[in-house]
């Protein structure tokens, strides 16, 4: 008895001396980073004081726009070329868009950059003058990492919740017929697609749900540029076609172009309380979603073809 809890005693005394080292390590690197941030940051500030208008563009424009065609050009280059060969391995809808139909593709490029300078753009006006009202925006201090999670957080919590009902609005017959079917003609879907859409539907499912976060938050420009090119590369996740290991599934919204009336949603948790994936959560493509790391490729993983046959 007394040695088990002399092993014991011992165990808890080591365990909690690692905690105490690692939880000292991570807060080192935690300051240190925040502190590089902060100056980098203030450097930025001081090279364009008084200059409100640029940094807000460059910062709610030009850095998420270059994060989503940085990202895209990598998977396009896939798209069209099929290279590196392996990357075809992992495609869900196995045999489309292999490769993608260069025609098709450049109208997606033409109406996503169409929707980038005509609409989006033209959202950040009014949306400067919300930042500028809450007066946080071109702060000099950064926002702390933990203060920029939660708002990450709730970011999220808005645009699952937004998404999910306008996205379920413009299924409506009418407005699908007139507004969504844009969308849906990828029924197999490409990363650039995530924003090829009809002018309504941009405005209302892809730019309001995620511009909503930060003016409600009264975001600084830093967590605003960080937030939009994280969305921006989801959603092209979302729509890339491949379930690639080391980046999160994109099996939901991939199963939503290719049934149309299931997963509506982000997150799921919407579809879920509402009912909406009841389909997807029977077929094989919410096995695949659920394992987290998918490091063998699909066309190994599950012996069906074509997979298009759910
Ligand atoms: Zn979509
Ligand atoms: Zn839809």
């Amino acid at each position: 008895m007394k040695i088990t809890a002399c092993v014991l005693g011992t165990g808890l005394l080591i365990f909690t001396a690692l905690v105490n080292s690692v939880s000292g390590y991570v807060q080192n690197i935690w300051e240190t980073l925040g502190h590089f941030w902060q100056t980098s940051w203030l450097k930025f500030y001081y090279l364009f004081e008084g200059k409100e208008w640029t940094i807000f563009l460059l910062g709610a424009a030009l850095v998420p726009g270059l994060a989503f065609w940085g990202f895209n050009g990598i998977l396009m280059v896939a798209d069209v070329t099929g290279k590196p060969t392996f990357i075809t391995r992992y495609r869900i809808q196995l045999g489309k868009n292999d490769p993608v139909d260069t025609k098709k593709l450049r109208q997606a490029i033409y109406t996503v950059l169409c929707n980038q300078f005509f609409i989006s753009l033209p959202m950040m006006v009014p949306m400067f003058y919300v930042m500028k009202w809450w007066g946080n925006t071109f702060s000099k201090e950064l926002p702390t990492f933990h203060w920029f999670l939660v708002e990450l957080s709730i970011f999220t919590l808005i645009e699952e919740i937004l998404f999910y009902y306008t996205h379920r609005f413009v299924h409506l017959p009418l407005l699908y017929k007139h507004i969504h079917k844009k969308h849906h003609e990828w029924t197999a879907p490409i990363g650039v697609v995530s924003i090829y859409a009809h002018p309504v539907e941009h405005i209302l499912s892809n730019t309001l749900p995620v511009m909503t976060g930060p003016m409600i938050m009264g975001s600084h420009i830093v967590s605003i540029a960080a937030w939009f090119s994280l969305a921006l590369v989801t959603t092209s996740i979302s729509h890339c076609g491949y379930h690639l290991p080391f980046l999160p599934s994109p099996e939901f919204h991939d199963f939503h172009h290719f049934k149309f009336n299931q997963c509506y949603g982000v997150l799921g948790v919407l579809d879920y309380l509402h009912g909406t994936d009841t389909v997807f959560r029977q077929s094989k493509a919410y096995q695949r979603h659920r394992v987290l790391l998918s490091l063998t490729p699909l066309s190994e993983s599950i012996p069906e073809a074509p997979r298009r046959a759910e």
